[in-house]
């Protein structure tokens, strides 16, 4: 019996642990789903305490489904964590709550956003911190918060973010991994440490926050009720680890460079690894940290299978329900509809911006449209246009990333859209480059686990990694249908740049009208990426 790694990911709605052996073979999991507390228009907040329990919750029961013991040959000799980024909760001097955690999808602070980049050279402050000026990023939350809770600000003896709170509440003080640190707008990533001119702007001190640490850190000592609720040994060591995304990277084994890691789950991200921290002269792309000598540029899309959700709720609801009368899942159907009509939709482009998006335009405006519709299109060219929109949207980082680090080549992709081989082969066809899905489902707890292993020299370096991801499809692109992309993907990169005006007068109109409720369906937030 071998021994057993837990990799814990705190993620927007659950926290789950897995229980991998140390080769990285999935023993166990178990997740706890938490809500996210939406009662005025943009707030997205959690209840930390929820989120504290639900990881207590999350590592027992994955202890007790994989039949480890305290002492003896299987017992769990490392719990490792990743975590959502951009979580701010204000605590005063006693460490009471005095907000609920502010997650990276609270949209409350886009207009100091706007104002940081316009009237406080938020460029320059991005350059240095490597984190996009957005309301995602505590940098514009914490404005936010000191104008419009200016009682609450006032009040608060620290901010952190919803690991800082969890490993407070196991260990008794604050640290922040530089990973999560360099997703704040906060962290110099040159000097590894809070960012001056960056805490001037908010007339907060480095005191109010928690002491950077490599991601490698670990701490031992659990009170002896907790570790024996969670079913460990009090000496377990505790690794802070990193953020989920760059942790996405090492899960996936894509850390090498010209490797790209494209996810699409509800939302999506694009993402590579480089030796030293790199951010764009135009403010396309973050920069994150890993480990020393590995940091993780690329772009989040709020725009990912949400689409294709609201494809299957909305505009195909018939087809969908017909599928599930005959047992089918509705996505299969669907796919089996695009199916039948070739690359290119005919002709029909459709934009997925509607959840305003983020990387490489940065822009909440902007909103969702099909271009192109004409007499001869069907809705199974609708179906077909959302899914190659998506992968166009997604296609439109590669040209930022590429601008700062060249060339990329192989392609590692994941989330749920993985499970369609026609949206796996759009890909190929649309990158025109190798994509392969790799086996591992839960990347960011892989990630978690296999960075602990290196924390405590139970392995050399973090390319064990690739000994542990098996790769279960390979797509390569096919040149006729690359040749038809090749020719929409110009007419739908164009097309956002030259509506800006109309997009902005069309999404004030939907807010004043209140045609629409909140930009994003809640229940389609998942994760930060
Ligand atoms: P999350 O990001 O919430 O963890 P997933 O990675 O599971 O979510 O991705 C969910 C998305 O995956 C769905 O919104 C849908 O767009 C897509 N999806 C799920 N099943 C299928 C399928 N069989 N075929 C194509 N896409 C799918």
């Amino acid at each position: 019996m071998s021994n057993i790694m837990l990799g814990v990911d705190i993620g927007t709605t659950s926290t789950k642990t897995v229980a991998f052996t140390l080769e990285g073979q999935v023993l166990a999991q178990h997740v706890v789903e938490y809500p996210l507390l939406c009662s005025t228009p943009g707030m997205a907040e959690q209840d930390p305490q929820l989120i504290y329990r639900a990881v207590l919750t999350s590592i027992a029961e994955a202890v007790k489904a994989a039949n480890a013991t305290c002492t003896g040959a299987r017992r769990v000799v490392l719990v490792s964590f990743s975590a959502a980024m951009h979580s701010v909760i204000a605590l005063d001097g006693n460490n009471n709550l005095l907000t609920n955690s502010i997650t990276w999808a609270d949209n409350r602070a886009s207009e100091w956003s706007s104002r940081i980049r316009d009237e406080f050279n938020g460029n320059e402050i991005y350059r240095r911190t490597g984190t996009p000026i957005h309301p995602m990023s505590p940098l514009c939350k914490l404005m936010w918060l000191r104008h419009d809770q200016p009682d609450v600000f006032a009040r608060a003896a620290r901010f952190a973010g919803i690991k800082e709170y969890v490993f407070f509440r196991l260990f008794g003080s604050w640290q922040v991994d530089h990973s999560i640190a360099s997703a704040t707008g906060l962290f110099n990533l040159q000097e590894l440490n809070w960012d001056k001119d960056a805490l001037a702007l908010l007339g907060i001190s480095a005191a109010q926050l928690s002491e950077p640490v490599p991601a490698t850190h670990h701490m031992k000592g659990l009170d002896a009720a907790i570790a024996a609720q969670l079913g460990l040994n009090p000496d377990t060591p505790f690794v802070i680890g990193a953020n989920d995304g760059v942790l996405s990277n090492l899960g996936v084994n894509a850390i090498r460079p010209g490797q790209v890691a494209v996810t699409i789950g509800t939302s999506g991200a694009m993402r590579t690894v480089i030796d030293k921290p790199l951010t764009d002269p135009s403010g396309r792309t973050f920069c994150y940290a890993l480990i020393e000598g590995h940091w993780v540029v690329g772009g989040p899309v709020n725009n990912g299978g949400n689409i294709f959700r609201w494809v299957r709720d909305e505009l195909a609801t018939a087809e969908s329900a017909a599928a599930r009368c005959a047992g089918v899942d509705p996505y299969d159907a669907l796919t089996r509809i695009a199916e039948r009509v070739p690359p290119g939709a005919a002709g029909l482009l459709f934009h997925p911006f509607m959840a305003g998006e983020r990387a490489p335009l940065w822009n909440a405006d902007l909103r969702g449209s099909f271009f192109g519709l004409a007499l001869h299109h069907g809705k199974q060219h609708m179906i077909r246009a959302a899914l190659e929109g998506v992968i166009f949207n997604l296609y439109s980082i590669l040209p930022a990333i590429e601008d700062l680090i060249g060339p990329t080549k192989r392609m590692m992709a994941t989330g749920g859209f993985a499970r369609s081989a026609l949206w796996r082969q759009m890909m190929a066809d649309i990158f025109q480059r190798e994509v392969v899905v790799p086996e591992s489902v839960e990347s960011s707890c892989l990630g978690a686990a296999v960075l602990g292993l290196y924390a405590l020299d139970m392995a050399p370096s973090l390319d064990v990694i690739s000994d542990m991801v098996g790769s279960t499809n390979r797509h390569l692109p096919i040149a006729a249908n690359a040749a038809i992309y090749d020719r929409l993907r110009p007419i739908f990169m164009s097309l956002p740049g030259k509506l800006q005006q109309e997009y902005q007068a069309l999404s004030e109109f939907q807010r004043q009208s209140a045609l629409v409720q909140p930009s994003q369906p809640l229940q389609s937030l998942r994760s930060s990426h």
